[in-house]
């Protein structure tokens, strides 16, 4: 969006339009709008939106925009009612925010991704409103790219941890502001899930379980997974321990001031690393962690009170105990999440049942958590559910949640019902996903089919 915006309007009678020079903009009834955009950006950060779309304002500079109805319109204003306080939160840990706006745009349910950061205008996806403010967490994800990401870019793709990679240290940095260590805790406990789940899908292909990668004749939406994310963000949290915060904070902040409005690659971040934190290489083996397959020994799991009881309950589980009303009387949609990823890939389907018809999981709000929950009960093959995904396969084209669920369906060997279904649903959905998300089941159901 616009630094300067100006309207151009045709001028309304014969005779002015006889001294009209551009037949574009004075063609009948046309509005010509200008923007002018001052900071450098590069292409895949430009965007634009198209709809009837109205707006609230949610801070000093932040408007919220959405499809213009106003229940949309109040429900996302509630939800990030917190914006400006996270945008302070970046500027003290980061420097001066330099694009002046920091509006947001929630799109349909099609949008394939959590959150795109577009600079000025972040797109976000309808299912950050959960009614309960946690969306602050894929806003403080794609505000931070306010700072690594947008300020600087990866040179190529193959260099794209030091997008995501530093995104996602310094949102889990703004999570902690503002919303307290245990949820940035459970965050990184998530996070890490995630990872050792993408070490086992690219166990014969761990070209892409590196930080630096070769992507050379690849598709990088193929290759898209939480890699770049966490291992990246294990890499700068292990040098933050090494050296200690204040010392890694100080290093952020120049290596923000040095090479904002630039492109680099992985080396040109080393050499910098080096330069400023003098003897680091003899301390932390910088090759194994950006040249290295696997996760490094001295990657770590996070260690918090909440984690770990959580990590007991799902263990509890296992032994078939459920978790009692006063033990998750106050949980949210991620400690939810990370109970149910810690559970065994394959549950007894009696006991998943019993679980959600003490705790309504499948119905839950929260799509973090209704998605884990509906995973965990099509890979313990509990045929109650197939209704309920049916419905969210067709109503939500975000690939965080169909890449699972479909994963799921057809992963299930020598059970030929679960593909058939797939088969059908995607064909009944297809059109309203997004290209890219269609290419992404494809691919899903090709391999399996
Ligand atoms: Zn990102």
């Amino acid at each position: 969006m616009a630094a300067r915006h100006v309207e151009r309007r045709p001028p309304a009678s014969g005779e002015a339009a006889m001294a009209c020079d551009d037949a574009l903009w004075c063609a009948e009834g046309r509005v010509v709008e200008e923007f002018v955009m001052e900071q450098p950006v590069p292409p895949y950060l430009f965007a634009f939106a198209v709809g009837e779309i109205g707006w609230r304002e949610v801070g000093p500079r932040t408007r919220v925009y959405a499809e213009a109805v106003p229940a949309v319109l109040d429900a996302a204003a509630r939800e990030f009612a917190g914006t400006e306080d996270m945008i302070r939160v970046g500027e003290n840990l980061f420097g001066g925010y330099e694009w002046e706006r920091f509006d947001l745009l929630v799109l349909p349910p099609s949008f394939p991704y959590g959150g795109m950061e577009n600079p000025r205008m972040v797109f976000l996806t309808p299912t950050v409103i959960k009614g309960d403010a946690s969306g602050a967490q894929v806003v403080a994800h794609e505000l931070a790219h306010s700072w690594t990401g947008n300020l600087i870019t990866n040179k190529t793709n193959d260099h794209f941890w030091l997008n995501e990679g530093f995104t996602t240290y310094a949102e889990r940095r703004i999570v902690e502001a503002v919303q307290g260590e245990d949820i940035a805790t459970l965050n990184i406990g998530i996070g890490w899930r995630g990872l050792m789940e993408e070490m086992e899908r690219f166990k014969d292909n761990v070209e892409f379980t590196k930080l630096k990668t070769n992507q050379e004749g690849v598709d990088p939406d193929d290759v898209y997974s939480q890699v770049p994310y966490e291992k990246g963000f294990q890499f700068l949290w292990r040098i933050e321990r090494q050296i200690g915060r204040p010392a890694f904070d100080e290093f952020l902040k120049k290596y923000i001031a040095t090479f904002k409005f630039q492109s680099i690659d992985t080396e040109m971040f080393l050499n910098f690393l080096k330069a400023n934190v003098p003897g680091i290489e003899n301390e932390v083996d910088l090759q194994v962690w950006t040249e290295g397959t696997g996760i490094p020994s001295d990657a770590m799991e996070p260690v918090s009170n909440i984690y770990s009881k959580i990590v007991s309950l799902a263990n509890e589980f296992k032994l078939g105990r459920m978790p009692r009303e006063d033990e998750v009387a106050d949980w949210q949609g991620q400690e939810w999440e990370l109970y149910l990823e810690n559970l065994p890939k394959s549950v007894e389907a009696s006991q998943l049942s019993a679980l959600d018809a003490r705790y309504a999981l499948a119905e839950s709000k929260d799509y973090e958590v209704k998605v884990a929950f509906l995973q965990l009960a099509i890979t313990s093959r509990c045929r109650d559910y197939h209704s309920e995904v049916e419905k969210t396969l067709k109503e939500v084209g975000r690939m965080k949640y169909l890449r699972p669920l479909y994963t799921a369906l057809v992963q299930s060997i020598g059970n030929e019902e679960e593909k058939v279904f797939a088969k059908r649903v995607f064909s009944e959905a297809r059109d309203s996903y997004h290209p890219i998300a269609q290419g992404v089941v494809e691919s899903i159901l090709s391999k399996h089919l």
